[in-house]
């Protein structure tokens, strides 16, 4: 009786972990898209094709209400948090580019002086994720499971290298100088044959040299826009309107802009094409371990930066990601299997549509000159205590001088609260918080939550200002300052993304409640059977996990 017991419990023991395994996708891909605003999901709706986006809509799990939950929300930042599960104050990515007091300059997220470029001579590749402060749960798969394999790729070094973690077997990015995908010694001594191999058909050099940008539907159709050539957009290189076509040839005027390129459609046919050749020549999703893929669109970001939202470029700039979207999947199906493989979509941050346009429309929204606010506040720091305490300032953070007040015998709490005091009597400047009330900061407190779980100790300003809705940061005033948009802000128009899930597993479903970014990663975990990565503090979306629902 007691043997046959046991017995029983081994087998369903052995069954158990069977199951577990092929509960398990052969493959993830994590696709973010650069600047993608949620509604694009829904204003684009009728003109996508069935087999892009409406394919994860129809049949796949919609979290409709996908949240930013700190500030800034910039590329940097949100790939960092898409794969870590956590945010800047953990994982010490607290913009873009920073100014770091410890080294005394302006650093970049992924720079690193340590390595070199590996696939062309130039500097484009001296980046690494050294300033990564906590694990991916990409990391989190190499050091669980060895022979996972992990490949990440962008056009932008910090939408590759974020995302495929300190242990990725490839993280490739583009040059701006060679126009080749690159990667860094941090990652290998010399890129694998097939990269090389892809870098030869120089495509990118091909379509500078031969294409043309045009709609690919009739342009009168584009009623979801409003309208081609509107004051509020900005030009790119050799055009004289920011207007279709684009005739990159003529634009270019035979000097090579790789510059001009990853301002195309072009750039996301080229990303997918790499995509396609590294499932095939990395054997991804073949051996029974499960690997990850980390796609990285930029060019809708950096289209949306000239054009804004409401523009015939954006919409159009969506229309074809739908058919690369298409495109990934099929090849999916037809590699790896239908049913075998997980795919989500997300974007790093959202946008906010120009302000010269809200204003012009009598909505709330507007510019903050910052050089105009500092040199105000220098000339009264120089009135009130005999010299300018300002060090630095950059991503709304004020940096102070804090040798220079130790030196004047001043307390720093005076100094802060007199910025305070100057700062908020600013047109558009809603709240100016302190960083170290923030660090005390507890739960819920709304907006300084979001602002505390952006900040790091060691990376951030003393104090950090918070701008009025509609509002962004410029230096000084000018024609150019009005035109195209930005993003970084705590409100909807940045924080609201598409959260798109659909393969192994997956039911189809929308999902309501809110939902963080930070969750993303915590239930990949649960998918994948991983120990949560070390700083992870998002929660898994139990929707999702056939266990939790
Ligand atoms: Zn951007």
């Amino acid at each position: 009786m007691k043997k046959w017991k046991v017995t029983l419990a081994c087998v369903f023991a052995s069954l158990m972990s069977l199951g577990q395994q092929d509960q398990s996708p052969k493959l993830v891909v994590g696709i973010v898209v650069d600047q993608m605003c949620y509604e694009y999901l829904y204003r684009y709706y009728d003109k996508y094709c069935e087999g892009g986006f409406k394919r994860f809509m129809n049949n796949g799990t919609n979290c409709r209400n996908t949240n930013y939950n700190y500030v800034p929300t910039y590329t940097g930042p949100g790939h960092a948090s898409i794969y870590t599960g956590t945010t800047p104050s953990d994982h010490g990515i607290v913009a873009n580019e920073w100014y770091s007091r410890h080294e005394n300059k302006e650093v970049n997220c992924v720079e690193d002086t340590a390595v070199n470029t590996i696939g062309s001579e130039s500097a484009y590749g001296k980046y690494s994720p050294q300033r990564l402060k906590s694990n991916t749960i990409t990391d989190q798969l190499k050091l669980t499971y060895p022979k996972a394999k992990v490949v990440s790729m962008s056009i932008k070094n910090r939408g590759a290298i974020l995302p495929g973690g300190h242990l990725s077997d490839g993280s490739y990015w583009f040059d701006f100088e060679t126009g080749q995908l690159i990667s860094s010694t941090f990652f290998a001594t010399e890129l694998p044959n097939w990269v090389q191999k892809f870098n030869k058909r120089k495509y990118p050099e091909k379509c500078l040299k031969e294409e043309t940008w045009n709609t690919l539907l009739p342009i009168e159709e584009y009623h979801e826009s409003l309208g081609d050539d509107r004051k509020y957009e900005r030009l790119l290189v050799g055009k004289e309107t920011p207007t279709f076509p684009y005739n990159l040839k003529a634009m270019t005027n035979d000097s090579l802009h790789y510059g001009l390129f990853t301002s195309t459609p072009f750039a996301n046919t080229y990303l997918t094409d790499f995509a396609l050749k590294a499932i095939e020549n990395e054997d991804l999703g073949t051996d029974g371990q499960t690997d990850m893929l980390c796609i990285s669109y930029s060019t809708p970001d950096i289209i949306g930066h000239s054009f804004g939202p409401y523009s015939i470029e954006i919409e159009d700039t969506y229309l074809r990601l739908d058919l690369e979207v298409k495109r990934l999947l099929q090849t999916l199906d037809s590699n790896i299997g239908k049913g075998e493989y997980i795919v989500f979509i997300t974007a790093d941050h959202a946008v906010v549509p120009v302000p010269q346009f809200l204003t012009d429309k009598g909505l709330p929204g507007g510019y903050v000159f910052m050089d105009s606010i500092i040199s105000t506040i220098d000339s009264l720091c120089e009135l009130r205590f005999g010299a300018r305490l300002l060090e630095h300032c950059d991503n709304l953070n004020m940096y102070l001088n804090n040798d220079r007040i130790d030196s004047l015998g001043l307390q720093k709490n005076d100094v802060v609260a007199f910025f305070g005091q100057h700062l908020i009597p600013w047109k558009g400047i809603k709240r100016v918080f302190t960083t170290n009330e923030l660090y005390e900061a507890g739960k819920d407190h709304g907006w300084k939550d979001m602002i505390r779980r952006g900040i790091h100790h060691r990376e951030s300003g003393d104090i950090v200002v918070m701008l009025e809705p509609g509002y962004l940061p410029k230096l000084t005033d000018s024609e150019e300052a009005r035109k195209g948009t930005s993003h970084g802000s705590a409100y909807g128009y940045d924080t609201h993304v598409p959260l798109l899930w659909y393969g192994k597993g997956i039911e189809k479903q929308e999902v309501f409640r809110n939902i963080n970014i930070t969750d993303i990663s915590a239930t990949l975990i649960h998918m994948l059977y991983l120990q949560r990565p070390n700083a992870m503090s998002g929660q898994p979306i139990v929707e999702l996990l056939p266990h939790g629902r």
